[in-house]
């Protein structure tokens, strides 16, 4: 099973049409929606884990740009500012998906974005503000 952890951004102009729907109706695609915020008018935004075949989930990201919606991997979407991060490794105990955890060797802080969830606990956790999330999902509504 490919599984990828997705950030759509849609237009004002299509957050009315049934998109997401169709990546399963299709493509034959799971699709787990952690977040989203979807407004008429606005734009819209959807942080989604997608799940199945390699090439179904390709053709469903083909078919997701041709019907305008801006795609992203999560990895991009959130970054750590390693001039403040100060290896107290508060974020690794809270992290649920190991995107952060301690080197047992050197005890430093990994972060590997490509197993983040952008689920922003390390954002609020951290002293520092050293964990940044691009974008904003402040009127989430799953
Ligand atoms: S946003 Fe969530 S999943 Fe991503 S690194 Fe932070 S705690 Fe881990
Ligand atoms: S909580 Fe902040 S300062 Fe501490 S290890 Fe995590 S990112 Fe670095």
């Amino acid at each position: 099973m490919y599984k990828r952890m997705l950030v759509l951004r849609f237009p004002p102009e299509i957050t009315d049409k049934p998109i997401v729907c169709s990546l399963s109706r299709e493509y034959n695609l799971c699709f787990n929606i952690l977040k989203a915020t979807i407004l008429p008018g606005q734009e819209g935004i959807m942080v989604l884990e997608l799940s199945g075949y390699k090439k179904n989930v390709q053709e469903g990201l083909k078919f997701l740009r041709v019907q305008g919606v801006k795609v992203k991997s999560v990895g991009q979407e959130i970054r750590r500012n390693d001039n403040l991060c100060f290896m107290c490794g508060a974020c690794t105990g809270i992290c649920p998906t190991r995107a952060l955890y301690i080197d047992e060797d050197t005890r430093e802080v990994i972060f590997e974005p490509e197993n983040c969830k952008a689920c922003g606990l390390c954002v609020a956790i951290c002293p520092v503000r050293a964990m940044e999330i691009r974008f904003s999902t402040e009127k989430v509504l799953s």
